[in-house]
């Protein structure tokens, strides 16, 4: 890895960030007239915590890492803007990515005008380490791989991830937006000794709080100093930080849902493999399943008339007549099977 002062750009590195009201205090008080605030009590007049200390001190417990380890965003799509805000300067440095994968990693990189290169997975979706690192320079910045990966559903293997880590000298973004639903564990586990790897989670998929907008990057301190200095002071709103710290007392009940999910996705495989029109269902350590259908177009219709929608990943590099199934309850699930006759 290089120097995190060499990867950072410039003018983040220079940058003086905006100081909260707040935080240039410290200590014991009883009249808060710093930040011009309505002083009559509805529990939500005053600003919230910037670095959502409490909310962060919950989840640091919970997944074995400490509270200055972690960035909190409006999902985990803000994490993902903010990277290549911090190490990718504008029509200079490079992106090098996963193909196919999540979307939001070429949007971002889009909006900031940062090249975005796409490495073809191999055609069983495992990742070639050598090719990735192949598509990389000097410029290039970051590295987002994703995994379980969306749409494809397989984890990467770890031992291909190692290669990246070990021979790139930027930053490699793992986005775990599905470790709950995955056996392996988490990358999480070793981020104290991997300086350059973000690990991005979320509170939208196994916890069922997508509507909430809360997600979770994983990062060396001085990384994470960097998010918290780019970052909107006030990102995750004090409702959301009350209502997260809640779920997250509630442990027991994310669990159970994963435990039903993954017995409705073997119920989902076993049926789906039955129909004649389905060619080939891809091995998956999501909470979806991406199935080859004879004509997903058609499928696709077909299905959006009788009210079921799924997702047509037809156009997608690698998954030509694929349509990507999020494992539902046992009844919509069997309203899928009915229809696909
Ligand atoms: C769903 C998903 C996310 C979650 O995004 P949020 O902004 O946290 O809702 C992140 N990464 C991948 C790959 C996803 O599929």
């Amino acid at each position: 890895m290089k120097e995190l002062q060499q990867l950072v750009r410039p003018n983040i590195f220079a940058l003086k960030p905006y100081s909260c009201a707040r935080n240039e205090f410290t200590g014991e008080a009883s009249v808060f007239i710093d930040a011009n605030e309505n002083p009559f009590d509805t529990s939500y007049n005053r600003y919230p915590d910037p670095l959502q200390i409490l909310l962060k001190e919950k989840i640091a417990k919970l997944k074995g890492v400490r509270p200055s380890q972690i960035m909190l965003g409006n999902g985990s799509d803000e994490p993902i803007d903010l990277i290549i805000r911090i190490f990718c300067e504008p029509k200079h440095d490079n992106i090098v990515a996963i193909e196919p994968t999540y979307g939001m990693y070429q949007v971002c990189a889009d909006v900031n005008n940062v090249e975005y290169r796409k490495v073809l997975l191999n055609a069983d979706f495992s990742l070639s380490a050598e090719r990735l690192l192949a598509a990389t320079d000097d410029n290039t910045k970051v590295v987002f791989l994703c995994s379980p990966n969306n749409p494809t559903g397989n984890l990467l293997n770890r031992t291909e991830i190692n290669k990246i880590i070990d021979n790139f000298s930027g930053i490699v973004v793992i986005d775990e937006a599905y470790i709950d639903f995955a056996g392996e564990t988490s990358w999480l586990q070793s981020i104290d000794k991997l300086p350059n790897v973000v690990v991005l989670q979320t509170f939208s998929k196994a916890w069922g709080l997508a509507a909430v907008r809360c997600g979770m990057a994983f990062a060396s301190e001085e990384i994470i100093a960097y998010f918290n200095k780019v970052k909107y002071p006030y990102n995750i709103n004090l409702l959301t930080q009350n209502f997260v710290s809640e779920r997250l007392d509630k442990v027991e009940e994310k669990d159970a849902w994963v435990k039903n999910i993954l017995e409705q996705r073997d119920v989902l495989i076993k049926q789906l493999t039955k129909k004649s029109i389905v060619k080939q269902v891809y091995q998956t350590d999501a909470n979806f399943v991406l199935v080859k259908v004879a004509d997903a177009n058609a499928t696709y219709q077909h299905l959006m008339q009788k009210g079921i929608i799924v997702r047509n990943r037809n156009n997608v590099s690698l998954c030509s007549n694929c349509l990507r199934i999020t494992v539902g309850t046992a009844s919509e699930n069997q309203a899928l099977l009915n229809e696909l006759n």
